[in-house]
């Protein structure tokens, strides 16, 4: 990346006259201080000087003091984009001053939102979780007792070997929140044998997943922002969306050369803000935008005929739903056309709410892009919809449609532009199957059903013996959290809670260990996550530990750097490990062990030493030029970018030496029996299987040419789904539009929409309770609620307090009246409404919870705050500076779980009754019927088609669909060998 280039003549200038003040300052004997820059203040430090960076003391001034930092890259853990963070670690303290942007990073290049220097508000939290706690009373009457981590490992990990030894594998479960990691966490579970991998993603991204999946093959968007002429988002993505600062910096980037932006966002987010083109939609219609400017495209000609016939699945589409017709592409463009003359403008905007002529305009902007589409669908619509992976898939077929598909400021599948590199030791993955993540009727979910677990255990399906939280908090993150806290608390369900997390949260509270976890300069991962046409890896790191190493110490466990007693997981699961099979006759130890040194642990510097040097290109060459081994390379630059400008790998020829006795499929793809080439590379897809002769998929025959194609069953990009038409839905094979759950016709006259997904850029799902910075900018989450809306149900002025009615419950917030929200559609931001119990006195006020009362009464729970957020004395003198008390509501607790029948998705949106608070409510006050969330779950189960009544093989899920953990293929088969349509299912 060259920097010089990119400097505007301005501060070009600029950095001439700081040359020249060098000069005539170094001319006087003085010492110059060069700042942060080699030429302006906007710049970084550079590299070769990171050893011994030096700044004033701001404090000091006028005097001239000087502070002297070691600058230890390491990469944010606030959001999934892992931007690079530099921490300013001051040599005489030897701890962490600041952090800063890393400008090596290829994704971030420098840059960070405000959560990322915010990292230091977790370091020195004085609230933190620091030492080992176990229960001390009753689970969740708040009496803790410190222990030793040996008391703590001895304990879990006999519970863990008995299970293991009783057979009782899918009694452990591993529950994430934020990953931050490629692989290290699923990896520890496969060396248990256990599938007990499950995930947030279901509450998250799931729904926006699968609808790429399903056409691509990999399950998440790539776009080439920077060099897009039109920029189509369905999400706040300048603001909060998904990659938020590598993306954002990027998308400026456009805008700044001339692309176009078109944001559909029924609130008027930040992003809105910054558009050429704001559409605020009916929730749940922008699939039908999306089609309604796909059929423009259709019926005026205006697509890439060409990329369409070479890389559509057109043939197959005719071969099964049209044999009446032609094989030709000629008569595929007709039926095309058929399929999508519906989707008129005016269609649209009956659905929509949005004038026919405004899409017909955007549309036209859409169609003058060509190649230079570049889209992106993440949460927002397909989270909050019943059908709402539709919407992805409807964006995408805009993409497939311009044939902006792997080109220059177009889309690409996230996994062109990711590197995952091989681990050390690989296990083999479990040979059991996991009910209560992933349910017979959910066999095409895109994640696991996480957010159902709770009724899953009050059905009898199974229970857990040990049940780890790690980074994550169902209490307060999913829907229904008062069902969670029931389960949490009754030792029949979950025998053990075990919460992994740096800060005390709700679900902590009902842990039986509480276990301290580092924060981002604290802990070991790698990650990758695609943010432009390249490929990348990021080395997260203890940034004290790496310090004194390059100070000549020695440190051999990260304890011995962190503040308290706090671990890295990474360390934590080894010695797990070990503990769990001491003389390694279990099978376990051996994925856990040193190849340098048989029969000692394995270390984190062996672990990532070893898949630096062996498995990323180009780092082990890039080292050396420089004396360093890959390990101590990425300890002092904190990533390496390994490919740019990787273009459509789609195109890649296969090597002749790659296909021996082929065979070529119905789709045209091509089976060889020639074994896979070596990879570095494991990046997540789905994994077509082989054919009958156990021949692996080589690529698909485009024009007579073998190309690497894409992952899907017919190699080619999948416009008609014979996954979805082979599983129970062929109605939705094709993308399509599904009418959501909270579309007009669905709802009660007096019933609004509630939008509730949209986050704020300021804040962290469920660690930033304890970021006073952040706190001090975001705490609370007032109703967005129209100007006509609020005349009508009576509410005066902004800051009354209303009451916002669910199925199974109501929730207590202020109101801000704006016309930012659609009439008809009332918003509130997920983040806010922190709390903790009265009488958990181990938990202090910080400046985000609540202190509340929660009781069952014979209607149901009810949590009413008796204490809010004010200054208070501690170790760090901002505490006694807060000067808020509001702290918002936590509206999660009042909804009941959507599952999505086919994406697995739980759907955000609720149907909502508004209404003056009643005498008596205070704000945050909150109200929930679990029985109700009972019969609400039971309704949402009865659109599943369970596997046993639809696979077509006798198999839960189709082999081809990614799953972080994949058992064996026996472990895939129905229980009790049924086939598709058998009783008992
Ligand atoms: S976008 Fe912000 S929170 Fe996310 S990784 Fe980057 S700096 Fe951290």
């Amino acid at each position: 990346m060259s920097r010089s280039a990119d400097i505007p003549p301005d501060l070009a200038a600029l950095g001439e006259r700081v040359s020249a003040a060098r000069a005539a300052v170094e001319a006087r004997g003085e010492t110059f201080y060069q700042g942060a820059s080699r030429v302006h203040l906007g710049a970084f430090p550079p590299r070769e000087r990171w050893d011994d960076w030096v700044e004033l003391s701001s404090r000091a001034w006028p005097a001239r003091e000087e502070h002297h930092y070691l600058l230890v890259p390491t990469t944010c853990f606030n959001c999934e984009s892992a931007c690079g963070l530099l921490a300013y670690v001051d040599r005489d303290t030897r701890q962490v001053r600041k952090f800063e942007g890393n400008p090596e990073h290829p994704g971030s290049r420098g840059r960070n939102c405000a959560k990322g220097p915010a990292t230091i508000n977790q370091v020195t939290d004085p609230d933190r979780v620091l030492y080992p706690m176990r229960r001390a009373g009753r689970r969740g009457e708040g009496q803790w007792e410190r222990i030793s981590w040996d008391e703590a490992l001895d304990a879990i990990a006999a519970r863990l070997r008995a299970a293991l030894q009783e057979g009782r594998n899918n009694e452990i479960m591993v529950h994430l929140g934020r990953p931050g990691e490629d692989g290290y966490t699923e990896r520890v579970l496969a060396s248990w044998g256990v599938d007990g991998h499950n995930s947030h993603t279901n509450v998250c991204s799931s729904g926006g997943r699968t609808g790429f999946q399903f056409w691509m093959g990999i399950d998440r968007p790539s776009p080439d922002y920077a060099h897009a002429k039109v920029i189509y988002l369905i999400s706040a993505h300048l603001e909060t969306g998904h990659y938020f600062n590598p993306h954002a910096q990027r998308i400026t980037q456009a805008r700044e050369n001339g692309a176009k932006v078109i944001v559909l966002d029924t609130r008027l987010s930040n992003t809105a803000t910054h558009a050429d083109y704001w559409l605020s939609p009916q929730p749940g219609s922008e699939a039908a935008m999306n089609l309604a400017i796909a059929s423009y495209l259709i019926r005026t000609g205006r697509y890439d005929a060409g990329f369409v016939r070479r890389w559509w699945n057109w043939e197959q589409y005719l071969a099964q739903c049209r044999p009446d017709l032609p094989a030709t592409f000629e008569a595929f463009q007709a039926v095309l056309a058929e399929l999508y003359a519906e989707f008129t403008f005016e269609y649209a905007a009956a659905e929509s709410g949005i004038d026919a002529a405004v899409l017909a305009e955007v549309a036209e902007v859409v169609a003058g892009a060509g190649t230079r589409f570049a889209c992106h669908s993440w949460r927002s619509a397909a989270a909050g919809n019943l059908g709402g992976w539709q919407v992805s898939r409807t964006l995408f077929l805009i993409s497939a449609l311009l044939g902006a598909v792997a080109t220059e400021g177009g889309t690409f599948p996230n996994a062109w532009n990711k590197f995952v590199p091989r681990p050390i030791h690989t296990p083999p993955h479990p040979a059991v199957w996991q009910d209560l993540s992933w349910p017979e009727e959910f066999p095409l979910a895109q994640n696991e059903l996480s957010f159902l677990l709770p009724h899953f255990l009050k059905d009898g399906r199974g229970r857990l013996d040990t049940y780890f939280t790690r980074v994550y908090n169902p209490v307060w993150t999913n829907p229904d959290g008062l069902s969670w806290m029931e389960v949490l608390t009754d030792t029949e369900k979950i025998g053990c809670h075990v919460a992994l997390t740096p800060t005390w949260n709700e679900s902590a509270y009902f842990a039986d260990y509480v276990l301290p976890m580092g924060h981002g300069s604290e802990r070991h991962d790698t990650h990758s996550y695609e943010q432009y046409d390249g490929q990348w890896i990021g080395f997260r790191q203890p940034v004290l530990r790496a310090a004194r190493e390059r100070l000549g110490e020695d440190i051999t466990d990260t304890r011995q750097v962190n503040p308290g007693e706090v671990w890295e997981e990474n360390e934590w699961w080894t010695e797990l490990s070990w503990r769990i099979d001491p003389d390694g006759s279990m099978g376990i130890r051996q994925y856990h062990e040193s190849r340098a040194h048989p029969g000692e642990k394995l270390t984190v510097d062996e672990y990532y030493g070893w898949m630096f040097e062996n498995s990323v290109p180009g780092l082990p060459e890039r080292a050396a030029a420089e004396g360093l081994t890959p390990l101590a390379w990425m300890r002092r630059y904190g990533a390496f970018e390994i490919t740019a400008g990787q273009g459509g790998l789609h195109e890649t020829e296969v090597a002749a030496g790659q296909l021996r006795d082929v065979a070529v499929g119905p789709a045209g793809q091509v089976y060889t029996a020639a074994p896979a080439p070596a990879s570095t590379n494991v990046v997540p897809m789905g994994a077509p299987g082989p054919d009958s002769r156990g021949r692996r998929l080589a690529g698909v025959m485009v024009d007579g040419v073998v190309r690497r194609g894409f992952p899907t069953p017919s190699g080619r990009l999948e416009f008609w789904s014979a996954t979805l038409a082979d599983w129970g839905w062929p109605e939705h094979a094709l993308p399509g539009y599904i009418r959501s759950h909270v579309h007009p016709a669905e709802l009660a006259p007096d019933q609004l929409v509630l939008l509730s997904t949209f986050r704020l850029p300021t804040q962290i799902h469920t660690r930033s309770a304890n970021s006073k910075w952040l706190d001090e900018l975001s705490h609370t989450n007032p109703v967005w609620i129209h100007p006509s809306d609020a005349r009508r149900l009576g509410v005066r002025r902004t800051g009354d307090l209303i009451r916002v009615e669910t199925d199974i419950g109501y929730f207590v917030a202020k109101a801000w009246i704006t016309e930012g929200i659609r009439p008809g559609v009332v918003a509130c931001s997920h983040h806010m409404g922190r709390w903790k119990l009265a009488g958990h006195s181990h938990v202090s006020p910080g400046g985000m919870m609540a202190t509340v009362d929660l009781r069952r009464g014979t209607d149901g729970w009810a949590m009413h705050a008796t204490d809010r957020v004010r200054p208070y004395q501690s170790a760090d003198p901002d505490t006694a500076r807060i000067w808020w008390s509001d702290t918002g509501v936590h509206q999660n607790l009042t909804f009941p779980v959507h599952p999505d029948p086919i994406s697995g998705m739980h759907c955000w949106h609720q149907a909502v009754r508004v209404r003056p608070a009643a005498p008596g409510d205070a704000h945050g006050d909150i109200a929930v019927d679990t029985e109700k969330a009972r019969e609400v779950y039971r309704q949402w189960m009865t659109r599943t088609r369970p596997a046993g009544h639809v696979s077509p093989d006798g198999t839960r899920r189709p082999r081809w669909l990614m799953r972080p953990l994949k058992p064996t293929a026996a472990a895939f088969a129905l229980p009790g060998g049924r086939a598709a349509g058998e009783p008992g299912s």
